[in-house]
């Protein structure tokens, strides 16, 4: 998979380099392209904000330099990527979001700041690629940077081989509508805390069935509204 990311903000994007997506990278299951917006502006400040038609507080990233990125992007791919910008007044992204974006071949994330990206760039991004706004939740962070990266965290973990053991994919939380059950390792008495003694039972069929139990309580109680 192919991920370009466009950013003011490029050293938000370092983290990329550890852990199983820095290995993913190293090994080439992950192309990741960090680009500077500000590589696309041609004054001498390198400015990519502007006042907002209208009045009002803050400052609107302008369209020129996005139109630029976008397209020198899209002139590079294989193939019509699938555009995400990161907006809190996008869908919001949920497991089922993340599994489904896990099968495009090229994603792009185009990263907003102050009070967000001049609204016609998402339309003229559409004829580029397949155009999502999404929001990471029902709260306002300084920029999409935090929330591309949350995504492609997400996103990158489903691709085939990246995380070493697809059953541990299988079982987690969000995958079966269901929050996931409670794990424990060793010892099994730890500061007066015992294992449950299912777990310790060899009994498989018993630690499926309490497994189960615990997903539908958990799920009741902390995410009710999960169970519809
Ligand atoms: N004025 C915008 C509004 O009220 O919808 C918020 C702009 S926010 C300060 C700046 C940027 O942060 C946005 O363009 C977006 O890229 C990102 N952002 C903020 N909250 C987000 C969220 N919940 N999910 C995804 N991106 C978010």
């Amino acid at each position: 998979m192919r991920i370009d990311i466009v950013t003011i903000f490029p050293a938000f994007f370092d983290v990329l380099g550890v852990s199983l997506l820095g290995k993913a990278r190293s090994s080439g299951l992950l192309d990741v392209r960090v680009h500077d917006l500000r590589d696309w502006t041609h004054d001498r400040h390198r400015t990519v904000d502007d006042t907002p038609y209208g009045g009002g507080a803050g400052m609107v990233m302008k369209p020129e330099p996005w139109a630029e990125a976008l397209d020198a992007i899209v002139a590079d791919a294989a193939r019509r990527p699938t555009i995400v910008f990161p907006s809190p007044a996008g869908e919001v992204f949920t497991q089922t979001t993340a599994r489904e974006l896990s099968g495009h071949q090229h994603l792009v994330f185009g990263c907003g700041r102050y009070e967000g990206i001049d609204e016609r760039v998402f339309d003229y991004a559409t004829m580029l690629g397949d155009v999502r706004l999404v929001s990471l939740g029902d709260y306002v962070l300084n920029g999409g940077e935090v929330a591309a990266m949350a995504m492609i965290e997400a996103i990158g973990r489903l691709v085939p081989g990246v995380v070493g053991n697809p059953d541990s994919l299988v079982e987690e939380s969000h995958e079966d509508g269901l929050l996931e059950y409670p794990s424990y390792t060793k010892p099994a008495l730890w500061r007066g805390r015992e294992v449950p003694p299912v777990l310790l039972s060899g009994n498989h069929g018993a630690v499926d069935a309490w497994r189960r139990q615990q997903q539908l309580e958990r799920t009741r109680d902390r995410r009710p509204d999960l169970l519809g």
